[in-house]
């Protein structure tokens, strides 16, 4: 995941709220490219669920052994990206950057995992792969892990889809 130290975008109340009224009002601006933007983002929830499951059974194989838990010590953030899918999704945005607690933790970790769903997760909390799972996968037969892979490959191509035309469509 993503290193310390990174730089994150909109970490202060008043840059997040910034943003929060800029996606606001360029949305509302889109006309009938909307409807494209929101075709392309229900394309990656319909992704996201495929990979749910899949995810969840990969974590509880590596997971619960795992001695450097990655939402323990990542700097993970949302992005432009990000916020569309969320945003275009239902017409909300977080409340705030994703931030962590003093000893480096997610706020989002509960001792039950992530307490967000995937869709309103930044994407490399669904991309990064770490090198446990990569094994897991390895070992599975026929090249059952392949699918994850692609699945997420997909959802990447999207989400650029998706910030181009909205670029675009923004001027
Ligand atoms: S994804 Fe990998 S690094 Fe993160 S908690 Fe699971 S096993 Fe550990
Ligand atoms: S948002 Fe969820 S999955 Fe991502 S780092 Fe935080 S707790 Fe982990």
């Amino acid at each position: 995941m993503g290193a310390i130290g990174q730089w994150i975008p909109w970490q202060d109340r008043q840059e997040w709220s910034q943003v929060v009224v800029s996606m606001t009002a360029a949305v509302a601006g889109l006309g009938g490219e909307v409807e494209h933007l929101r075709e392309i983002v229900r394309q990656i929830e319909g992704w996201y669920a495929e990979l749910d499951g899949q995810l969840d059974n990969l974590g509880a194989v590596t997971c619960c052994r795992c001695t450097t838990i990655c939402c323990t010590v990542a700097t993970v953030c949302y992005d432009l990206r990000d916020l569309l899918v969320i945003y275009l999704a239902d017409n909300r945005l977080p409340q705030q950057q994703v931030t962590r607690q003093a000893d480096g933790t997610c706020v989002h970790l509960t001792p039950h995992g992530c307490c967000l769903n995937r869709r309103e997760r930044p994407f490399i909390c669904t991309w990064y792969i770490c090198a446990a799972q990569k094994d897991a996968l390895m070992g599975q037969q026929h090249g059952a892990g392949s699918e994850i892979f692609a699945l997420i490959a997909k959802v990447k191509t999207a989400r650029k889809e998706l910030e181009n035309r909205f670029v675009d469509a923004v001027g």
